[in-house]
Formats: C-alpha cells, structure tokens, sequence
C-alpha cells in the first residue's frame, strides 16, 4: 500500500485550520491536527476519517507555552513519521488601545502568532531539506501590511510572519522544500469573537470571506510555488494599496476600519 503524505495543522479545532484539514485530507492527506480543544479536534479527526478516509492523530498542545511548542517539535522531528506539510495557522489577536489592555495578552499573542511558528518551521525545515521535498504555509493576515491602531500587537506579529517566510521561501530555492505565506482579509471565523469584536456585524458582506473559500486558494498558490497567497480580490487589492500608499495615509484608512470592526 503506497502510504499517504502527512500534514500537520496547528489551530485545527476551528476556522481556517478546520478548513486546512478538511481539504487537505479531501486531497489525500493524512492529518496531525494540533490545538489545545481535543473535543473539537476529535470530531475533526473523525469527520476526516470518515468521508475521506484519513488517517489523523490529534496532538492537544498549547502553543503560548514552552512544553506546547515541545509536544509539536517532537512529533515534526519523528523520522519515522515525516511531515510533508505544516500549516502554522494557530494564532489570535486582541483588540484595543495597547496600553490599556493587560499586558500578558499582548506576551501570549506574540508567543503563539511569532515565537510557536517560528519553532515548528525551524523543526520542519530541518528535516525536510535533508528529505529534498515538503513544505510550510504560514498563515498571515492583510493586518501585515500596515500598521493597525487597536490591533497594533496583532498587525506588528502578522507583518513578522509576512516578512519572514517571504525571505526564507528565498532561501529554500534549490532545495525542493517551499515556504508560503498565507495573508487572508475578513474571513467568518471564531477569530473576531474571540478578539472580542463585532466585525461580523459591522463589516460589509461584500468583503468577507469562507474559511474554505481562503484555503481552497491557498492549496492552489501552493501547488504553483507561489511565495504569497492573498486570497480574493478585494484582499489583494487592498494589500498592494496598503503598501503603495505613504505610511501616514494607510495607517489612518486602518485605524479608520477597526473603529468600524470594532
Ligand atoms: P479561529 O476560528 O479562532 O481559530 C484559531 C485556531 O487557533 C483555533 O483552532 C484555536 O484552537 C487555535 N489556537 C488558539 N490559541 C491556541 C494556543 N494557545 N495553542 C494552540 N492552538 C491555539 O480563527 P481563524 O480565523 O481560523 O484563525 C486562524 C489564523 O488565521 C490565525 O492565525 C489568524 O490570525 C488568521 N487570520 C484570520 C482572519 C479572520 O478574519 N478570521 C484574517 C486574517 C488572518 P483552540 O482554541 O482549540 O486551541
């Protein structure tokens, strides 16, 4: 029996990780589905099984916390079970004046949106560039492109993640092993919830997205190399307006949407 590639998701109990891991395992996959809810990511694991005949190991793992990240590296590191795709999409952001929110919040957005991504991709990469073949997506967000007041932690973590998977997809030309950023715009999730704002609701319908509307055009941008995928059109507009304009005017077109979303 020709054994299915595998790939590891993180945030695959809700959104666009569900998402990931449901078309992936649609495209034959077998999964390592990683968060911290294992309910959630058990009937993910069993829904994949059962309509697509995919094998999936949960691994329930905090990935604000050291021994998270721990759990996640030994697994990517396991030889005998190599990951062809890693997918770091766990991430949250908070909202609000920065110096009004406590400060502990802003720590664990950059732990898990910064300091757990760049982990489990050095961990990958290690082993995927000895195999010459595999990848990472790393999931961003148009929050990259400019500077956001009320999400200025959030934008300043997404614009790290932009910048550094750009430069090393550089770095991987020749090896086999790619590397791509995923930056989605407004995308129904449980995200906005969490961040404790009313986008949903405040935002024109015209530029949401569905979580699988963003993965199905992040899987085709990684099957062609792409370094970026900005999913949609309004999305893509929008991020190369963002970076075109001087940064006074797109930082105050940004603070004048979140005052909206939020
Ligand atoms: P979501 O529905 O809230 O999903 C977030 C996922 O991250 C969940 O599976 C959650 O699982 C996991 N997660 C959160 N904290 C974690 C932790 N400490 N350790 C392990 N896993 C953790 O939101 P989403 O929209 O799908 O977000 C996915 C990614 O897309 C994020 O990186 C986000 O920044 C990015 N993004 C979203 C939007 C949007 O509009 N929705 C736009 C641009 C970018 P558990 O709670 O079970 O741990």
């Amino acid at each position: 029996m020709v054994e299915k590639s595998v790939a590891l998701v993180t945030g695959a109990s809700s959104g666009i990780g569900e998402s990931f891991a449901r078309l992936l395992a649609q495209r034959g996959h077998d999964l390592v589905l990683v968060a911290r809810r294992a309910d959630r990511l058990e009937a993910v694991a069993g829904q994949t099984t059962r309509e697509h005949g995919a094998a999936a190991e949960v691994l329930v793992a905090d990935l604000e916390s050291d021994e998270g990240i721990r759990i996640v590296e030994a697994r990517l590191s396991d030889a005998s079970r190599p990951v062809e795709l890693v997918v770091n999409n766990a991430g949250f952001g908070t909202s609000g004046r920065f110096h009004e929110m406590p400060v502990e919040a802003e720590e664990a957005e950059i732990k898990l949106n910064v300091l757990a991504l760049v982990r489990l991709t050095h961990v990958a990469l290690t082993g995927m560039v000895e195999r010459g073949h595999g990848g990472v997506i790393n999931v961003s967000s148009v929050a990259a492109y400019q500077p956001t007041p009320e999400s200025a932690t959030y934008a300043a973590t997404k614009a790290f993640v932009s910048s550094f998977t750009n430069a090393i997809h550089e770095e991987l030309n020749g090896t086999g092993v790619k590397a791509m950023v995923l930056a989605p715009g407004f995308t129904h999730t449980e995200f906005h919830e969490r961040a404790g704002v009313d986008a949903p609701s405040q935002l024109p319908e015209f530029l949401w997205q569905s979580a699988d509307e963003v993965v199905t055009a992040a899987l085709k941008a990684y099957e062609s190399g792409r370094a970026v995928c900005v999913p949609g059109p309004i999305n893509s507009v929008a991020a190369a307006v963002s970076g075109a304009m001087p940064a006074g005017v797109s930082r105050r077109i940004a603070a004048l949407v979140t005052k909206r979303a939020h």
